[in-house]
């Protein structure tokens, strides 16, 4: 068992991208830190088993710069620096024909980053600040949320290490221990949905132009979907000058394809431009050696125990990965957290003895005020946003080429663009503001009742001209 010091301990779980973000917000602030987590260092271990779960790549967009910005270091720099800035999708009809759609009427953008090279950096971060200790091959087992106990198992020698700290922070991801460990000791709303789609990831070479110098294969400041109807296929660039694509498909589909042939058929059917871009020994290998990934999504409530452990990230809300904003959400749990630690002055100084008693039970009292907001404030907008990923499945595999998409968009852009701030798009709102996920979704509902309203309006006069118009060429 390990001694209090004179600073408010935190025992952070996991150290993935959330979990190493939270650790530089608690460093800042003065705590004592130290995060866990059961795989190896990424930045020094090859095991690749690190990505092997999880995309390759992934989108970094407002909410989650607006969080690295905050805690300064240069960190939202380095990352917007290394970052591919995709400006818009790049639909892939069945005949090869490209049409781009922009995200934003303003150039917005959002920014495909290596997901290892962001953990690392968040890594690296954390760990320049000397009330920072990193454990890695440790895996959380058990807490004793009401003694601030938390229970590991050590890879390299099978023993316990237990440490015992004032907060325990769970961001250990979908499958999250510290959730079932909550689970026991709170009255817990719980919903787990698995979609019946997986993925797989493949990669789309970097090619040679005339020069001999490598180059992307598409235009690389795009999102390219290949929208299918009932599945789709994705890709986003890499600095490498490779594309990471990702195939999402019904579990069923992916079984049917059992051999090479019948996976180039498919392909030749589906996504013909793809095989020349992918190359058939790639395709075939990617597609048969590569790991399916399930998709999932989790809701729960409170997200926090008393005064003792609180779970941020995908171990709080797990969301299918069609908004591209789970990471983003997950980065912006950890801002809304600490604005209400600051609003509160919840302080990290343990007081000296003698004053302890009142001093620590009034600090206790104040953390978890600070908590039970936390739940408050944050819940309904991780729902939003869960409910948002799925709608989203059915806009990026489906509606991106139907008429009424198209209009609406070109409709809802237009008036944008004249009110900025009266109407915002749907996607404008959460991948380009911090308005929050409920507050956009409500805000979505009213612009379509005016819009609605104002296209009946112009109906009806427009009908009411015409046969004006028609009465007076009659008489
Ligand atoms: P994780 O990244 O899962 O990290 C959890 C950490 O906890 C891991 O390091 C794990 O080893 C550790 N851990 C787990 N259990 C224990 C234990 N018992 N003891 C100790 N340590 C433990 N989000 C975006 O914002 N943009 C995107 O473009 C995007 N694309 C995605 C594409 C796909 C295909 C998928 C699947 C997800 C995508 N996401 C995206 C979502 C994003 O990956 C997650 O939201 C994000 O990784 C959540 O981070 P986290 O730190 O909460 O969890």
């Amino acid at each position: 068992m390990e001694e209090y010091t004179a600073q408010r301990r935190v025992c952070i779980v996991g150290a993935g991208l959330v979990g190493a973000l939270a650790s530089v917000y608690f460093a800042q602030r003065g705590w004592h830190v130290d995060v866990f987590d059961t795989r190896p260092d990424p930045r020094v271990s090859q095991d690749s088993a690190h990505n092997q779960q999880r995309s390759i790549n992934l989108a970094i967009s407002t909410r989650g710069i607006t969080a690295l910005k905050q805690v300064g270091l240069g960190l939202a720099e380095e990352v917007l620096q290394a970052a591919i800035p995709m400006h818009g999708r790049m639909i892939h009809g069945l005949t090869g024909h490209q049409s781009s759609q922009a995200y934003g009427v303003f150039g917005q953008c959002i920014n495909s980053f290596e997901r290892k090279r962001l953990n690392i950096s968040l890594l690296d971060a954390a760990e320049s600040f000397s009330n920072v200790t990193m454990h890695f091959g440790y895996t959380l087992r058990a807490c004793d949320l009401d003694q601030g106990a938390a229970k590991f198992e050590v890879r390299a020698t099978g023993q316990e290490y237990v440490v015992t700290v004032d907060l325990i922070v769970g961001a250990d991801g979908a499958y999250s221990t510290c959730r079932r460990q909550l689970m026991r000791r709170t009255r817990m709303d719980y919903s787990q949905t698995y979609i019946s789609h997986d993925y797989c990831e493949l990669t789309i070479p970097a090619r040679q132009n005339e020069h001999g110098e490598q180059e992307y294969a598409m235009d690389p400041n795009h999102l390219h979907i290949w929208p299918r109807h009932t599945f789709m296929m994705i890709a986003l660039p890499n600095k490498d000058r490779t594309f990471t694509c990702t195939l999402f498909m019904p579990k069923e589909q992916f079984e049917a394809i059992a051999t090479p042939e019948s996976l180039l058929a498919f392909y030749q059917t589906h996504f013909p431009d793809a095989i020349a871009l992918i190359g058939r020994d790639q395709l075939t290998h990617g597609f048969f050696a590569n790991p399916r990934g399930a998709l999932m999504s989790v809701k729960c409530t409170p997200y926090h125990y008393q005064d003792k452990m609180v779970i941020l990230g995908d171990a709080a809300h797990c969301m299918v990965p069609f908004y591209g904003q789970g990471m983003n959400c997950g980065f912006e749990d950890i801002q809304v957290l600490f604005r209400i630690l600051d609003e509160l002055q919840v302080t990290t100084t343990v007081p000296p003895p003698g004053q302890a008693k009142a001093v620590d039970s009034q600090w206790h009292s104040q953390m978890q005020r600070a908590l039970d907001c936390y739940t408050r404030t944050r819940h309904r907008d991780a729902v939003a946003i869960c409910d948002l990923a799925m709608y989203n499945y059915i806009e990026m595999r489906s509606s991106v080429v139907s008429w009424q998409y198209l209009f609406r968009k070109k409709l809802e852009d237009g008036l944008h663009k004249l009110f900025p701030s009266l109407i915002i798009p749907l996607y404008t709102m959460v991948s380009f503001t911090q308005i929050p996920y409920h507050k956009a979704i409500e805000r979505h509902e009213r612009q379509t009742r005016w819009l609605t309203r104002g296209l009946m309006g112009v109906g009806v006069v427009t009908t009411a001209a015409l046969a004006a118009l028609v009465r007076c060429y009659r008489k």
